[in-house]
């Protein structure tokens, strides 16, 4: 479903992403681990055409990426994404959070994308809070309307950066369930965590990235139990 190919970027003198080749099945999650600096979030982001690169090439369902315009704009919505910080718009309601996409960019009614939405906002917990502001909720609620919206979108794929690390302890696992009731109904999903526990649980590969490389690949049992780089057992060594 998703294919890189040699794809190489660079920050001025900063080689971020070399040569990465990666291949995501449909309904396949692969977590992605590494320190930081690695290129994690500059893979994902160039995944969703939010950072250019150089050379190599990216598709997804065999069409290489649009680079602007409407193409673009599904392309975003095919591949949903949810960032580390919950990025709603502040100043409108959850629900209207949630259906302002599928209309504007899906062509919905308002009466179907409130019914989808609702249905959304159901199955991540938050049906309660349809007519508050993301303000008024707290940060794993409003990690969890972020992520109703992307699927609001209807996306063949769905690509999370880091999406509990600016939540408190406690509402890391009301997402990280959320994650792994997804990962379970067949979403394909590329997850850069450091939750090494949704990783060993969720994930049917785990690609370890250091230096803008893809230095190992490997299901979670073999990658924790016997990684094969020094930079990985080094990389275990100090968050296990
Ligand atoms: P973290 O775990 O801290 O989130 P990461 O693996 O996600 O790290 P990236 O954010 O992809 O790492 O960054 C890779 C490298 O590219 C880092 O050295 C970073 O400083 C650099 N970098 C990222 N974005 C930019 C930018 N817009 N301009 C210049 N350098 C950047
Ligand atoms: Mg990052």
């Amino acid at each position: 479903l998703i294919v890189l190919t040699g794809v190489n970027k660079h920050f001025g003198d900063l080689h971020v992403l070399r040569d990465i080749d990666l291949t995501v099945a449909k309904g396949e999650v692969v977590v992605v681990l590494g320190p930081s600096g690695s290129g994690k979030s500059t893979l994902c982001r160039a995944i969703n055409r939010l950072e250019t690169y150089e050379s190599g090439s990216i598709t997804i369902d065999g069409m290489p990426l649009p680079e602007e315009g409407a193409a673009l704009a599904r392309l975003r919505a095919d591949v949903g994404m949810v960032f580390q910080a919950f990025n709603l718009f502040a100043h409108k309601t959850i629900l209207q959070n949630v259906t302002l996409g599928p209309i504007k960019v899906r062509g919905r009614s308002k009466a179907q994308a409130e019914k989808r939405a609702i249905e959304l906002l159901t199955r991540v917990g938050v049906e309660q809070q349809a007519h508050k502001y993301p303000a008024q909720l707290s940060g794993g609620q409003q990690q969890r309307v972020a992520i109703a919206r992307s699927l609001a979108m209807e996306p063949k794929a769905m690509l999370f950066d880091e999406p509990t690390s600016a939540l408190d302890p406690e509402m890391i696992n009301e997402v990280l369930d959320v994650m792994g009731q997804l990962a379970q109904e067949g979403m394909t999903m590329i997850v850069v965590t450091h939750e090494m526990g949704f990783a060993r649980r969720a994930a049917d590969r785990v690609i370890f990235m250091s230096d803008g490389q893809v230095l190992e690949q490997a299901p979670p049992e073999e990658f924790f139990n016997h990684p094969t780089t020094e930079r990985a057992k080094d990389f275990l060594g100090k968050i296990l």
